[in-house]
């Protein structure tokens, strides 16, 4: 380790992230981001490539890196170094010495393995990660409980200003490209026409269920292939979507104007919707030979939009590929990780999809952490402004309390006075 800065080691200073306190650094440099290895089996994505530590190379804000922690995505120890990171020790020196950790899948999101590193957590710590808060919000009280910040990445409001940010948009779009693949792969026909001495082969015809970023990018791939490509969603908003990624909207008689929420995203639709949706979905998905779905409603199990007797009436041969699997899946029949064979069809569960891309996943992932930094570090203090919406929706705990509205509603908790009306901005100076 020869490359390798020294760091100094933890103080106590960073406890000025606790409501209102304001404590000095007395040591250079003002913060430490640690970036770990990721623990949850198949995890092969880091929090930040090197390149991303290049906007701070002369700044007072250094890097720690757990050895390996890039490897499975493609970027050695040597190229965290050249870029100026150091080495922690080990996991247990990575994590007493950062001031703010990065992870990919944090505490919520890890539900095999994050538990191990409880116990490394320190009172006045950052934790920035995907932590799936709607879906597991209990997960914030053992944070608030060790007096642990947390900013939970898929919080972060979807407002232009935030682009950059948007991890959720980031992974969705090699989602999409990948399940085009893993369809291609496992259909028994290939995907453009083709004219040969032996005879004309047609194209394959491939349908999205759900044109939010995945389905869109899963549409611009599959035309890339030479497919016939149709696409359907319930927000009417998507129809202009789906036409400029060169596929055809298949439209259903039914009543949607208020299928989509104020943020864009899809509401629940009751049961009556879903059975006519499924009925008339029916007749269009016997035509497939590739279907991909997409489909999700946030912080709720995933809508089924094909239901086992759908499936009868595909072609035998054909090829579902769920990508909301690991939220309960559209299909009836998914199992998570597993391909089932239905009627002759295949149905594809796969989990963890951007890992399968870690290289380009990680690069796409910490362009957003980059993002996120610069808007909380300035001048290498840390600031979080909660009169920012990006900071307020996104930070679940602060000090040792629970702030963020959205995820003290999942746990039944009244909203945390002070903190949602955006009164508090902790400052880490010098
Ligand atoms: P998502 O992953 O939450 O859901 C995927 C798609 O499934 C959505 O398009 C949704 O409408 C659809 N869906 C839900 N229930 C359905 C049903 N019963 N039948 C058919 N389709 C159904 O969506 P997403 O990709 O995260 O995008 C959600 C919204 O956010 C979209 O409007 C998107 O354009 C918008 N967005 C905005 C920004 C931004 O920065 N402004 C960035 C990314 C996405």
């Amino acid at each position: 380790m020869s490359n390798s800065r020294l760091l100094p080691a933890a103080t106590d200073n960073f406890q000025a992230l606790i409501y209102g306190a304001t404590i000095e650094r007395k040591q250079e440099p003002h913060v430490i981001i640690g970036i770990p290895c990721e623990t949850r089996p198949g995890e092969t994505r880091v929090a930040m490539i090197p390149a991303n530590l290049q906007p701070w190379a002369d700044s007072p804000v250094d890097f720690l890196i757990e050895s390996g922690a890039g490897r499975s995505a493609g970027y050695a120890d040597q190229d965290y170094i050249d870029a100026g990171a150091a080495l922690a020790a080990s996991r247990d020196d990575l994590f007493a010495r950062a001031d703010i950790v990065l992870q990919v899948q944090s505490f919520g999101a890890n539900t095999v393995s994050a538990d191990a590193d409880l116990e490394r957590l320190r009172a006045g710590q950052l934790i920035i990660g995907m932590t799936d808060p709607l879906a597991n919000p209990a997960a914030a009280k053992e944070l608030a409980e060790r007096g642990v910040s947390s900013l939970s990445l898929e919080l972060i409001p979807r407002i232009s200003r935030a682009q950059s940010m948007d991890v959720l948009s980031s992974m969705a779009t090699l989602a999409g490209y990948h399940a085009v693949l893993m369809g291609a792969v496992d259909a028994p026909r290939i995907l453009p026409m083709l004219m040969t001495a032996a005879g004309t082969l047609t194209a394959a015809r491939v349908f999205i269920m759900g044109a939010g970023v995945a389905g869109l990018q899963a549409c611009a791939t599959a035309k890339r292939l030479g497919a016939i490509v149709e696409a359907y969603d319930v927000r009417p908003a998507a129809r202009e979507q789906i036409l400029s990624v060169g596929a055809k909207p298949i439209e259903l008689e039914l009543e949607t104007d208020t299928s989509e929420d104020k943020g864009g995203y899809a509401k629940a639709q009751g049961e009556d919707f879903l059975r006519r949706q499924r009925e008339l979905m029916t007749a269009v998905l016997a035509q497939q030979d590739i279907v991909i779905t997409t489909a999700a409603v946030p912080g709720a199990k995933s809508p089924i939009l094909i239901t086992a007797e759908m499936v009868k009436a595909m072609k035998p041969g054909a090829v579902i590929v769920d990508i909301a699997a690991e939220r309960g899946g559209n299909c009836e029949l998914t199992q998570l990780n597993q391909t089932v064979i239905a009627e002759g069809v295949k149905i594809l569960g796969p989990e963890n999809i951007p890992a399968r891309h870690a290289y380009h996943a990680s690069q796409m992932y910490g362009k957003n952490m980059e993002t996120l930094l610069k808007l909380i570090l300035e001048q290498g203090e840390l600031r979080l402004d909660f009169e920012d919406d990006i900071i307020r929706e996104a930070v679940v705990t602060h000090g040792r309390d629970i702030i963020n509205a959205r995820i003290r509603t999942a746990l039944g908790s009244e909203p945390a006075p002070g903190v949602s009306a955006g009164t508090v901005a902790d400052t880490v100076k010098e």
